[in-house]
């Protein structure tokens, strides 16, 4: 199976182990025409402004020594409250060339509500064999307000932490334009959640989300699930463009990032 990139992947400018450069390389090694570097947003309590601009400089130096793979450089955003807000204005948004959010934790909680409304059931039930319908219910709007406040390209990790109606929100991915990642850190639990969604148009997109240059593009497992479910005609970085929902535009190739030092 032809990947034709890897777009989540952290550097030592969060909490990665490895540098931008390495997570190139890594990508080049497995013949990809893109890479994106994606570290945590401000919300994340190791993040600072600092963190980016260094971050920025290094995709920026790494385009120069290899210009024959593109490298995006983007962002992996956490919903904060339950009211779908991210850690992001909705205006900063153009300077990532790709934008992924997902749910995470340690982060700054933004107010008293958002704790006691979204964090501390995710903290005490989030990962519950039986979540409560209130927990669901309250997880599926929040996840589809924010799809719908923001121009997401991917849903990270869906349902980690965050037991939602993965029905509901595959089908607010499918009219929206946003991708949910088969992300290889927590394939058992998007598998769990597949049947509910293939009935939508959703499509997906597969994702590392390495930490370790070594897992860039670490998708065996993926494979296997996405043969056993027969999605290759739904996985986009199987093909050679896709659209990029917060762009409005296919991926241009090479890209040039609008982040503002
Ligand atoms: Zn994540
Ligand atoms: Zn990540």
């Amino acid at each position: 199976m032809q990947f034709y990139g890897d777009y989540h992947t952290h550097t030592k400018n969060s909490d990665g182990h490895s540098t931008v450069e390495e997570n190139v390389l890594a990508a080049k090694a497995r013949g990809f025409l893109d890479v994106a570097i994606t570290d945590h947003g401000l919300g994340c309590v190791i993040m600072k402004e600092k963190d980016f601009r260094k971050c920025f400089l290094e995709v920026e130096e790494a385009r120069k020594k290899h210009p024959d793979i593109n490298i995006l450089f983007g962002i992996e955003n956490t919903i904060i409250d339950a009211d779908g807000l991210i850690d992001m204005p909705v205006e900063r948004m153009e300077e990532f060339d790709i934008h992924i959010v997902g749910f995470h934790f340690p982060i700054r909680i933004p107010s008293g509500k958002a704790f006691r409304e979204f964090w501390l059931p995710a903290l005490l039930h989030g990962n519950s064999d039986k979540p409560s319908r209130e927990l669901i219910e309250r997880n599926t709007r929040a996840h589809i307000k924010m799809l719908e406040k923001y121009p997401v390209d991917i849903l990270a990790h869906i349902g980690d932490h965050t037991p939602l109606d993965a029905k509901e929100v595959a089908k607010a991915c499918a009219d929206l334009g946003t991708y949910i990642e088969l992300n290889s850190k927590h394939l058992p639990q998007c598998e769990k959640m597949l049947d509910a969604m293939l009935g939508t148009g959703v499509q997906f997109i597969a994702d590392s989300d390495g930490h370790r240059a070594e897992r860039v593009g670490e998708f065996s497992d993926t494979e296997k699930l996405i043969e056993k479910f027969g999605l290759q005609d739904r996985v986009v970085n199987l093909r050679t463009n896709f659209y990029l929902r917060s762009k409005g535009r296919e991926i241009i190739r090479p890209t040039v990032s609008g982040y503002k030092i």
